[in-house]
């Protein structure tokens, strides 16, 4: 069975190598981190409060009597296609954590129907979750590694898998990215050089921090900084400058 908690689109891919281009979104329930340390306070549906990233409602069990569940890949399907216009737009997949379900079969299957019929087919990841490559469609997929530094409040141990983040390099097309605001940017270029001296060579793409376009902008700059002292991509976060994060857009 999947889990899913939020079908949508077509919207713009908001951030990334890939922003801006149309794309339909699968949001998948559970992760295996927490990411308490990302400070977003929200409320469960028993009104208790808690702290994750801004994904919680995708991270947060409380939240499973609102997901959506499906036994068949061909429910999910019907589903998406309902968002389609007359082109293909891209189909991202993220969560939570997706690759959770990567030994699923069903989730298999929705992912090779994708590929193989000509669908551009990204996962977003935390890349902590190690996987294997044994089939052709499965090497066609962009992976969006966003890698957990510290200030996820996650120990090294649970967010930095080298071995699973170097299968995914070497067998797909993938990048990373990271996510900051102006204070941490001198810890996390430290943590992020760490982690690139042990991996193959890979893009990396930094972005703002925040919650809304005041937020984002009051980090952006510092952000764009460290990424041209240090040769990397910068991303905007456009799905919060225009929408304020606002969910299902
Ligand atoms: S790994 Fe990602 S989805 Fe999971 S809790 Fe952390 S930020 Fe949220």
């Amino acid at each position: 069975m999947l889990e899913i908690s939020e079908i949508f689109g077509p919207t713009i891919q908001g951030e990334g190598k890939k922003v801006g281009t149309p794309s339909v979104f699968i949001r998948l329930g559970k992760c295996n981190m927490s990411c308490s340390g990302f400070n977003v306070a929200y409320q469960t549906p028993t009104g208790e409060t808690k702290y994750s990233c801004d994904s919680y409602y995708s991270v947060d069990h409380s939240f499973k009597p609102h997901w959506m569940r499906f036994e068949k890949y061909e429910e999910i399907l019907v589903e998406v296609e309902k968002l389609f216009l007359d082109y293909k737009p891209d189909i991202v997949i993220t969560g939570g954590e997706p690759l959770i379900y990567w030994n699923n079969e069903q989730f298999q299957k929705l992912l090779e129907y994708f590929v193989t019929h000509d669908f551009n087919v990204t996962i977003e990841s935390n890349g902590s979750i190690p996987i294997d490559f044994t089939l052709p469609y499965q090497k066609k997929i962009l992976f969006s590694l966003s890698v957990k530094l510290s200030n996820s409040g996650e120990s090294l141990k649970k967010r930095v898998n080298i071995q699973a983040l170097t299968t995914i390099i070497h067998q797909a097309s993938a990048y990373l990215k990271f996510v900051m605001d102006k204070h941490f940017i001198n810890k996390a270029q430290s943590e992020i050089q760490e982690l690139l001296a042990q991996l193959p060579k890979v893009e990396v793409y930094m972005m703002p921090l925040g919650e809304t376009l005041d937020e984002l902008n009051d980090n952006a700059m510092s952000v764009i900084q460290m990424a041209i002292q240090n040769n990397f991509n910068y991303s905007d976060r456009l799905h919060i400058r225009i929408w304020d994060n606002k969910r299902g857009v």
